[in-house]
């Protein structure tokens, strides 16, 4: 028997769709994403961008309170094996003082449990090819598996940027990165100074984390004005250990393969003169870029590589049946809220789907 709904991905989108879809007896199978290196080296591993970040103060109805709050709350709202992932937020030498508001891989736990927890299946593995031409539609994962599904949700979200530099390349886990928060606490970029690529809140969220390790950062944006919002903007201008580097683009990223990074060369984009800075790390802050790579050709896709919804106020695509959700889809909104809220309306539109093919 074919399944009711597949849910690619594990976001906020992923699983707002499967709590939906799950208390309205679809029983989806949700394939939340292997846990390999390559998407690891990627940022594309199971839970999505939010469980790459730190604390998540926009996410509605979830106002700072005391971390200890939060320890008793994961304690009693995940199974124990999840609990003991996060464990260190609460107890020992990382944990936090008093009041925060939730870290994103918390957030994540908690919508996995509760979509766990009205009878979603998960399978922790990455589909890899669709067919969306025949139907009930296929679908293959890495290890192997191959599903039928009468309604696909792709909720696959998006990764962040590289430049494409062979020096950056080359220093990947050795002192370039694009995730302040996931590395930023590591040894090598302590006291040292660092750059920070980019122009938009990415670049001045990280920059400002950054200085809490780092002995100085620069902010390297190409033009002479950011793209981040003035309240962020601001934030980077009063934060004495962040000098902006206006109108220069990273030519590239300097190191041994013994010490790793150890400089960055910098263009400038006015007149082409070049600059090296001493610095231990290099952080890419330059957007985005959706996981879409296995639907080329069986779905209608920006050229941006953006699923394409097709309906207004719908999260349709251009093949019935197969709806998007979150950032998969969104190249304007981005947020965790979006996310979840369009996966909530794939969930819905899957099922009034279904009822209207006479299947519910
Ligand atoms: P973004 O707004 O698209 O900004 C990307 C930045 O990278 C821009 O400044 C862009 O320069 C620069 N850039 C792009 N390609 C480049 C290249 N090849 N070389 C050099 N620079 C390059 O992306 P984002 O900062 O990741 O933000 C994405 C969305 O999430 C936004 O809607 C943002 O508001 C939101 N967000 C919000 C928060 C928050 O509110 N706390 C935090 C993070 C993100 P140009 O400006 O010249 O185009």
């Amino acid at each position: 028997m074919p399944e009711k709904v597949v849910i690619v991905g594990s976001g906020p989108a992923g699983w707002t769709a499967a709590i939906y879809a799950a208390r309205a007896n679809l029983q989806p199978l949700v394939f939340e994403g292997a846990a390999t290196k390559e998407n690891n080296d990627k940022g594309t591993l199971p839970l999505g961008q939010l469980n790459l970040t730190t604390e998540v103060e926009n996410f509605p109805g979830w106002p700072h309170v005391d971390n200890d709050a939060l320890h008793i709350f994961s304690k009693f709202a995940l199974p124990a094996e999840e609990f003991d992932r996060i464990e260190d937020y609460y107890t020992g030498k990382r944990a936090h003082h008093g009041k925060r508001a939730v870290y994103g891989p918390e957030l994540m736990l908690y919508m996995r449990q509760q979509a766990r927890m009205y009878g979603t299946r998960i399978v922790t593995d990455d589909i890899v090819a669709v067919d969306l031409k025949r139907y009930p539609f296929q679908l293959r994962s890495l290890e192997g598996q191959t599903v039928e599904a009468m309604t696909v949700i792709l909720a696959m979200g998006a990764r962040a940027n590289y430049l494409g530099l062979p020096s950056e390349d080359r220093f990947k886990n050795n002192g370039v990165s694009a995730c302040a928060v996931c590395d930023g606490a590591l040894p090598r970029f302590q006291n040292r100074p660092l750059v920070v690529v980019g122009g938009g809140d990415s670049a001045v969220e990280e920059g400002t984390y950054l200085t809490k390790f780092a002995s100085k950062v620069y902010l390297v944006h190409r033009r002479d004005q950011l793209r981040a919002s003035k309240i962020m903007q601001q934030r980077a201008f009063d934060n004495s250990k962040i000098e902006i580097k206006w109108n220069r683009a990273l030519d590239e990223v300097l190191g041994t393969d013994e010490k790793g990074v150890t400089g960055a060369r910098l263009r400038s984009t006015v007149d082409n003169q070049n600059e090296e800075v001493e610095v231990g790390g290099v952080f890419l802050a330059i957007g985005h870029t959706p996981n879409t790579d296995f639907l080329r050709g069986q779905i209608d896709l920006l050229e941006t590589g953006y699923v394409r919804w097709t309906t207004p106020q719908r999260t349709n695509t251009s093949v019935p049946g197969v709806f998007a959700a979150g950032d998969v889809a969104d190249s304007y909104y981005k947020q965790a809220i979006t996310a979840a809220g369009t996966g909530c309306m794939a969930a819905l539109d899957a099922e009034r789907w279904l009822a209207e093919q006479g299947h519910h």
